[in-house]
């Protein structure tokens, strides 16, 4: 098999740059136990610790976590048949609405078989069968899980401790060398696979350090919605997490730490920034200018630069003399305390950053355009027990049942609530309220917990109920801080957009001027610019946003016909809205861009790309389901989901369980692989 030139020589004069070819991963294949956690052995642990440790677990994850451990069937059918179990389940429920009494009970119950476990020796649970297991994952949710689901859990589940999305090397691929931009979250999750298959790779991060967007957004109070131990690596344990939520540093040190895990760190360049990719036709090899001036080749060329990554700033008219500056911009050095400070914007973001500053300055102001609707998460600032950590790395399965239990009830649940009733009339007669009676119920859910949190108080009630149908922009959850921090005497929430800006302060979208010594931009990223300001030219010098003519598109959000050997992640079309964590989608398109290499690999190739009927029919299925959201309502004025020209490029329509099935692996028929023609690099 050829090899490039341009990426096994050293380091030459002329500014290129090879590649590290220690292509090794220490962990290939990864580990789903607890392994690394300092924590005390079974045999080591007293009745009474036990209890206490006991205290701080979800009910329902223990009895299923014992299900495994149990000695006899007669144990299993107690559990399964008995009257201790979940009424239901909700996203991040983690008791399963168990009643008080039922959880002592439980725990009691759980005590005894635990106890039991330790004293014949803490044995390796026998492996279950597929009927158990599908009446587990039943079991542990209180609802029917439909036969579609049960591959992909048991996936996830992991319960013989195989990572079956890892990669087995694969033959030729030393011959494929690829470039990945970007060292977030799915760049890193790409090193990672890269490295299993036998690629040699670069990655190249504009930060100086990996995380993506966890490591550029330190605003105070940054943390994830998406419970930790499922918004984390399958493949890595999760026993560490502190908080149930974790705050920004810690995801930070966990991508560092996943990094150095996998060998991952050699292959990285830190603060190099590409800035052109260009397909070689000649030679088949992607081209990639940085801004440092190095030139970077690979066969294949992998964009993990994120969606939410270039902050927007809306341009108004206007200077202010102060510190103004975007939330994933933060300025540590400006001091906040006893200053008076506007934030404009309160998204996902703002939210986040009102709670965490109000007690420091002398007052905040917020301006809201659009109020966002909400659901209670109350457990959002609660931080994990020693109990949890501890069950995690020593009771089999316990942090892999928790996983499902945070996963499953978000899986695919909230995108019925997203699908427009074209027959649907709500009570002013249009869709303006909801576009169909679940959404409707939603709407009810939301906004009594909304109103609930500020004591009625109608002015703010007004500012704080939104306008438009639930679930239409990205909706958010807590436990009660932003709405608490409303009703605080130094705090006022403004619902009105930004018009200029004074040297002094901001003058809102009514005309009324806001004082500030600080001014911050809650006010997003330019999502639907994806790739910007990356230029990617494939066949023919085409520039990818020129192909695109502002209507950004790829087959699963993946490829592009005439950029071969071109692969996205976090693509368009991928966003998620409706629940699920981006790290899944991550890992299923990483599974799809190496089954892709494998066949490049194994036709000896040069290059591979969709048909142009795939990606058209792609798109045309994805623009149809997506205009029947409510995500594309007419109602919804302002939202990120929503290119210039109101339509829908970003998100996922589809269900979890249809993209991870069609992401297995790519449909042969769906590619051309063509054979070298001349490759000039080729040695
Ligand atoms: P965002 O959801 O786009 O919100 C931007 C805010 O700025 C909105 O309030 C928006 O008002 C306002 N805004 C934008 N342009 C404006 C203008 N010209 N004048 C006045 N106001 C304007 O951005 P974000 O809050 O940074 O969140 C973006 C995404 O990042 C989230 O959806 C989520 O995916 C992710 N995120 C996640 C977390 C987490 O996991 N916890 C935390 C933060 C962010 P309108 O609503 O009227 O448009």
């Amino acid at each position: 098999m050829p090899t490039l030139a341009a990426v096994s020589d050293t380091n030459d004069s002329s500014g290129r740059s090879n590649f590290d070819d220690t292509t090794g991963s220490p962990t290939s294949g990864g580990s789903t136990s607890g392994e690394g956690l300092i924590a005390q052995p079974i045999a080591e642990v007293s009745e009474e610790q036990l209890r206490s440790f006991l205290d701080d677990l979800s009910v329902p994850t223990l009895l299923v976590t014992c299900v495994h451990l149990a000695a006899d069937d007669a144990t299993r059918r107690n559990i399964l048949d008995g009257p201790l179990r979940p009424a239901g389940s909700y996203l991040n429920e983690y008791q399963g609405f168990m009643s008080d009494e039922d959880q002592v009970a439980a725990r009691q119950l759980a005590l005894e078989i635990i106890a039991d476990w330790r004293d014949r020796g803490a044995p390796t649970p026998e492996p279950i069968s597929p009927e158990l297991l599908k009446e587990l994952m039943e079991w542990i949710v209180g609802m029917p899980v439909g036969d579609e689901y049960v591959p992909m859990m048991t996936e996830e589940l992991a319960l013989d401790g195989r990572d079956d999305r890892a990669e087995e090397p694969t033959p030729g691929a030393q011959d494929l060398p690829v470039v990945v931009i970007g060292c977030g979250m799915s760049g890193l999750l790409a090193a990672i696979r890269l490295g299993q298959a036998g690629h040699p790779y670069v990655v190249l991060e504009k930060n100086d350090g990996p995380g993506g967007t966890w490591w550029e957004n330190r605003y105070p109070g940054a943390r994830v919605d998406v419970g930790s131990h499922f918004y984390c690596y399958s493949f890595e344990p999760s026993d560490h997490w502190s908080e149930f939520f974790a705050r920004q540093p810690e995801l930070q040190a966990y991508f560092e730490r996943v990094m150095d895990n996998h060998g991952v760190r050699p292959h990285v360049r830190f603060g190099v920034e590409a800035t052109d990719a260009d397909w070689d036709e000649e030679r088949g090899v992607w081209v990639v200018s940085t801004s440092s001036g190095e030139i970077v080749e690979g066969r294949a060329l992998i964009s993990a630069v994120g969606m939410l990554n270039r902050p927007f700033v809306p341009e108004v008219e206007g200077d202010f003399d102060g510190p103004a500056f975007h939330t994933a911009r933060w300025r540590d050095d400006v001091d906040l305390t006893d200053r008076d400070v506007v934030m404009i914007g309160a998204g996902a973001t703002g939210f986040q950053v009102a709670p965490a500053i109000a007690e420091q300055v002398r007052s905040l102001t917020v301006l809201q355009r659009s109020a966002q609707w909400m659901f209670p998460n109350l457990g959002y600032h609660d931080a994990v027990g020693d109990g949890v950590r501890w069950a995690i790395a020593n009771l089999p399965y316990y942090g892999r049942w928790f996983r499902f239990l945070i996963f499953f009830p978000g899986c695919d649940t909230g995108l019925d609530a997203a699908i427009v009733d074209p027959d649907y009339v709500d009570a002013e007669g249009g869709q303006r309220l909801a576009v169909s009676e679940i959404n409707e119920m939603a709407r009810g859910f939301f906004a009594d917990w909304i109103i609930g949190q500020v004591d009625g108080d109608p002015d703010l009630v007004a500012k704080v109920v939104p306008d438009y149908p639930p679930t239409g922009k990205r909706t958010l959850q807590d436990n009660g801080s932003w709405l608490r921090t409303l009703t605080r005497g130094n705090v006022e929430l403004v619902r009105a957009g930004v018009e200029r800006l004074e040297p002094d302060g901001v003058v809102d979208s009514d005309g009324v001027k806001h004082r500030a010594d600080v001014v911050v931009w809650a006010t997003g990223f330019c999502a639907n610019d994806l790739i910007s300001p990356l230029r990617i030219r494939g066949r023919g010098g085409v520039d990818l946003h020129d192909a695109w003519a502002r209507r950004p598109r790829a087959l699963l959000g993946i490829t592009v016909p005439e950029f071969p050997n071109f692969f996205m992640l976090y693509g368009p079309g991928t966003n998620l809205a409706s629940g699920g964590s981006i790290i899944f989608s991550s890992e299923c398109q990483v599974r799809y861009v190496m089954g892709c290499l494998r066949l490049l690999a194994e036709q000896h190739g040069t290059s591979i790309e969709p048909t142009t009927a795939a990606y058209e029919d792609w798109f045309d299925r994805c623009q149809e389901r997506v205009r029947q959201t409510v995500w594309a309502s007419p109602h919804i004025a302002h939202s990120y989901y929503k290119a210039d020209d109101g339509e829908v490029y970003v998100l996922n329509p589809w269900r979890l369980v249809d993209y991870w099935t069609w992401t297995r692996e790519p449909n042969a028929t769906d590619y051309v692989v063509s054979a070298a023609t001349g490759r000039g690099a080729s040695t």
